[in-house]
């Protein structure tokens, strides 16, 4: 079952307020995406990496790819303006012979090896597989003035991450219904359910933080210290 996973790489990164992407700082010692690559590379159940960045980019996922022995990395693949133009561009390429297309932010250093291969095995038996942590905080939802409409009950909430997995042709036909229909998501899981089919959830764990923050990154230097793949 040759599985393809796709790395969406190529943010600005405006939120860290960096003038690189936060994808490329540098956590103890290496970038960020090299970690993240690391996790993939690792992986057996992991065929090709797809990397979709900035042309501008290109030369360094080059030189990291070697310096880091990334062999699994193909030729990265120029992003687009949204994270979804960005995964639909590298979704063109991805290997004729894979079956399961896995997606996972480039700013996600701390997935666990065993959170891939449950993903891949549940989306190559159920079609779709999200990995996601239970809500720790009471969740509200609010009127855009800040007045408090309802509580909604956290038994049944989840704060989704990735990886996101899906068989390739579900993913393909997802990408092709939002942009018939002009369908704008910030994860792969809500194109996927405009189709009527629902992902299951792998329950993940809490250190699989997104870097978006400085505060991000100052946490991540914490982890990193007690990180076991
Ligand atoms: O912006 P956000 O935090 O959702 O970014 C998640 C991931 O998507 C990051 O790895 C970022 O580099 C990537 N991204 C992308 N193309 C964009 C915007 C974000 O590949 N246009």
């Amino acid at each position: 079952m040759p599985v393809s996973v796709i790395i969406p790489a190529a943010g600005f990164g405006e939120r860290m307020g960096a003038t690189i992407g936060k994808q490329f700082l540098l956590l103890a010692g290496k970038p960020v995406l090299v970690h993240t690559l690391e996790r993939f590379q690792s992986c057996t159940m992991i065929d090709e990496i797809i990397v979709s960045t900035q042309r501008s980019s290109f030369s360094l996922i080059g030189e990291i790819t070697a310096q880091y022995a990334l062999t699994k990395v193909k030729t990265p693949v120029e992003g687009g303006e949204r994270r979804q133009d960005s995964i639909a561009k590298a979704l063109g390429t991805v290997d004729e012979r894979s079956d399961i297309v896995v997606v996972h932010d480039a700013v996600r250093p701390f997935v666990h090896v065993k959170e891939i291969m449950q993903s891949i095995e549940t989306a190559a038996y159920y079609g779709a597989s999200i990995v996601a942590v239970r809500a720790k905080d009471t969740m509200k939802q609010a009127a855009t003035d800040g007045r408090v409409e309802k509580t909604l009950n956290r038994s049944s909430l989840w704060s989704v991450q990735t990886p996101q997995t899906f068989k390739k042709q579900l993913l393909i036909e997802a990408y092709t219904h939002a942009e018939k229909f002009n369908i704008t998501a910030t994860d792969d899981s809500f194109l996927v359910e405009q189709l009527g089919v629902s992902p299951i959830i792998v329950e993940g764990s809490y250190e699989n933080i997104k870097i978006t923050t400085p505060d991000d990154l100052l946490l991540a230097e914490l982890l990193v210290k007690r990180f076991i793949p």
